[in-house]
């Protein structure tokens, strides 16, 4: 088991955690503000000592170990690169310190100047950096001594949305690479959506759930949860056509045709505002669950998310998107909407979940 975490707990900020992150896996913490998700890590890493619990990096118990010999890659949130070094020699530095031969230093520098592309910023000073650039050097220093673990606490946070997303995708072409556990605190549920494997949710020191995203969305009972994750669109369902295999044509109330996935006649469906495309221009392909709409209003999210608003019939339908081009978006302004098929959670009359 690569890295295991069990009942570990602090003297403030944790105070129950236990969850296994996998090889080549993202396990991503989520939970509002305070919660405990840095603290978390901080245990792990070693930063603070936990006052209970066992904390395991494949099969080695290492909750007693000072940081520097438990072997993992840390990015905080106020990470920062040596000042007074240029980009080489701060990838150098972790190499120094762990006594690598100066040949195996420049081997293992080299190959992480290669994979995030580093090639032009070799004699930069820190300060001379973009944020972007700046991540991306860091995440190469944690990374350059080949650590079985990575941690990263909010590592797109100070970032633009298209700096975030090369981030993203450097860190799942690392996961897939490299094959060790990732852990990736982020409150913001696109970036959660597009990295993670498994979400840890965390509430008041206590990490209360486990499981997949659509585990956390669709099936979560409890009410801190379903406060942190928004309210999602509830469609009455008025009339239901059984179609091939498991699958259903509703009518919903005011709004017309979906097709969904269900065993059984569905009575309402359940849409998240994060499970619905936006478009301005009529989307190409199928005309599966897809309807025409009006923009009634757009408002700005804390993490660069556009919660809309948009008119359907009869239905108001809360969509969320980052593309900017909403922000400049009129009033009652025409917009497509599109229902991802999987996400739909169809409630059958019988029974709670589909
Ligand atoms: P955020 O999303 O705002 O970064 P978080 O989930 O990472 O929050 P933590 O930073 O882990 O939360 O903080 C958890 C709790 O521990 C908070 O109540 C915080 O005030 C407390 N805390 C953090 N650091 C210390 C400290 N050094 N001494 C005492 N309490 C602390």
């Amino acid at each position: 088991m690569p890295l295991e975490v069990v009942e570990v707990k602090a003297r403030y900020g944790c105070h129950r955690a236990s969850f296994v992150a996998e090889d080549g896996k993202i396990f991503t913490i989520m939970g509002p503000n305070g919660a405990g998700k840095t603290t978390l890590l901080n245990l792990i890493a070693g930063f603070i000592k936990p006052t209970n619990g066992i904390v395991k990096l494949n099969g080695r118990q290492i909750e007693h170990l000072p940081p520097y010999k438990r072997n993992i890659a840390y990015l905080p949130q106020d990470y920062s690169l040596l000042p007074h070094y240029n980009v080489l020699e701060n990838l150098l530095f972790p190499l120094r310190c762990r006594k690598v031969t100066p040949e195996d230093q420049k081997k293992k520098a080299r190959e992480w100047i290669e994979r995030l592309k580093l090639e032009t910023l070799l004699d930069k000073y820190p300060h001379e950096l973009s944020g972007g650039e700046r991540k991306r050097v860091a995440l190469a220093q944690a990374l350059v001594y080949d650590p079985e673990v990575l941690l990263l606490d909010e590592p797109s946070s100070n970032l633009d949305l298209e700096h975030q997303k090369r981030l993203r995708l450097e860190i799942k072409r690392i996961k897939t690479e490299l094959s060790i556990p990732i852990l990736y605190v982020t409150h913001n549920l696109t970036e959660a959506e597009e990295v993670s494997d498994t979400v840890g949710f965390m509430f008041d020191g206590v990490l209360i759930a486990t499981g997949s995203l659509d585990d956390l969305l669709l099936n979560a009972s409890n009410e801190k949860i379903k406060a942190f994750f928004g309210h999602p669109n509830i469609l009455e369902v008025e009339s239901a056509r059984r179609l091939d295999g498991p699958l259903y044509e509703v009518v919903c109330k005011g709004m017309g045709k979906l097709i969904v996935s269900c065993s059984e006649p569905p009575t309402q469906i359940i849409a998240y505002p994060w499970d619905i495309y936006l478009s301005l221009i009529p989307p190409p392909g199928p005309n599966m669950n897809r309807f025409k709409g009006k923009v009634l209003s757009v408002e700005a999210g804390p993490s660069g998310e556009i919660f809309v608003s948009v008119e359907v019939g009869k239905q108001s339908i809360l969509a969320v998107t980052t593309n900017k081009t909403f922000l400049q978006i009129k009033p009652f302004s025409d917009v497509f909407i599109i229902f991802k098929f999987q996400r739909l959670r169809a409630i059958p009359s019988s029974s709670n979940h589909c």
